[in-house]
């Protein structure tokens, strides 16, 4: 099969999902993230060989939120390997992306690292592995994203913060089960901090081409997880990254992909690319409404996509 014309078709999409960018309902529960203009618009797609291709607001840090959640997974198997599925599950949830309910039933073993509950207990593996764990993980994202300016944003955390009284009571019911051994505060603290991480579509989808790589970092070459925790991570990428959506979203998408509230989406072709798209209104389960249909349009118009 020949190239795709890469640039040619973010361009179309763009264009035509141009009146689509009124639809939807920006994140609101922070200041910060309620005054993003719905007008934005970006996508960028890095091919295993180097290649950028990008359209629209591109090269504009957002804030990640949620999309942070698979570097912490990255840095926690690193740490712990495969033991951390002693502390996380790994099945869809078909709930909330910050539901208590499945909790009680599960005895604090949370369905899966991405919802919020999971993203705790991963939390508090890296913290428990790291001596600064902040510093680890915005060296590693820098790494990843060959990008040393990437940098987060403390007034978003500082909001987090404060209106954080749905993750404080999932943090005090998962400790209330033993499945945290760090204080409370801090776990909370680490994970209103990685949320609050901003970076461009660019260095979104640069940063996630080693789940397309194997394991291996592309610009430093180095293994950043084997093969098999690398499969693992795009496997639950698939079934569980898209909040309640995964489902439909693997079937209209195709791709293993991570969204967060910020509005932006990236996703992977294991062997071929990882690609990123931001546009902040987000449809009734979460996901970027113009970024859901965006990636739709790219695996159709390519004809790629991992099935
Ligand atoms: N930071 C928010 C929270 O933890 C949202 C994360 C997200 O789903 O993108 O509630």
């Amino acid at each position: 099969m020949s190239t795709p014309d890469y640039q040619r078709i973010l361009d179309a999409i763009r264009e035509e999902l141009r009146p689509v960018l009124a639809q939807g309902e920006v994140a609101d529960y922070i200041p910060r993230l309620a005054s993003v203009p719905r007008g934005k618009f970006g996508m960028a797609v890095v091919t295993l060989d180097g290649q950028l291709y990008r359209t629209g607001d591109a090269d504009e840090p957002f804030s990640i939120q949620s999309i942070s959640k698979v570097y912490t997974l990255t840095l926690a198997l690193q740490a712990v390997g495969e033991r951390l599925w002693e502390r996380v599950g790994r099945e869809p949830s078909g709930s909330a992306f910050n539901s208590l309910v499945q909790l009680e039933v599960e005895h604090g073993v949370p369905r899966n690292p991405f919802i919020n509950a999971g993203a705790l207990v991963v939390a508090d593996v890296v913290l428990g592995s790291q001596a600064d764990a902040r510093a680890e993980l915005l060296a590693a994202v820098r790494g990843c994203a060959a990008n040393p300016a990437v940098r987060d944003d403390p007034e978003v955390a500082a909001s987090e913060k404060a209106h954080g009284y749905r993750n404080a009571a999932l943090a005090n019911f998962i400790r209330s089960f033993d499945n945290l051994a760090q204080p409370i505060d801090t776990v909370l603290d680490f994970y209103f901090y990685q949320c609050s991480l901003a970076m461009s579509c660019v260095d979104l989808a640069r940063s996630f081409l080693f789940l397309a790589n194997q394991g291996r970092c592309p610009w430093s070459g180095k293994a950043l997880l084997s093969p098999e925790l690398t499969k693992r991570i795009n496997a639950l990428m698939l079934t569980c990254g898209t909040y309640d959506a995964a489902g439909d979203f693997a079937y209209h998408v195709g791709m293993p992909a991570k969204s967060g509230v910020g509005g932006g989406i990236v996703a992977v072709i294991p062997g071929k690319l990882a690609i990123a798209v931001w546009s902040p209104a987000l449809n009734a389960k979460g996901n970027s409404l113009a970024g859901s249909l965006a990636l739709e349009r790219f695996t159709s118009l390519t004809g790629l996509s991992i099935f």
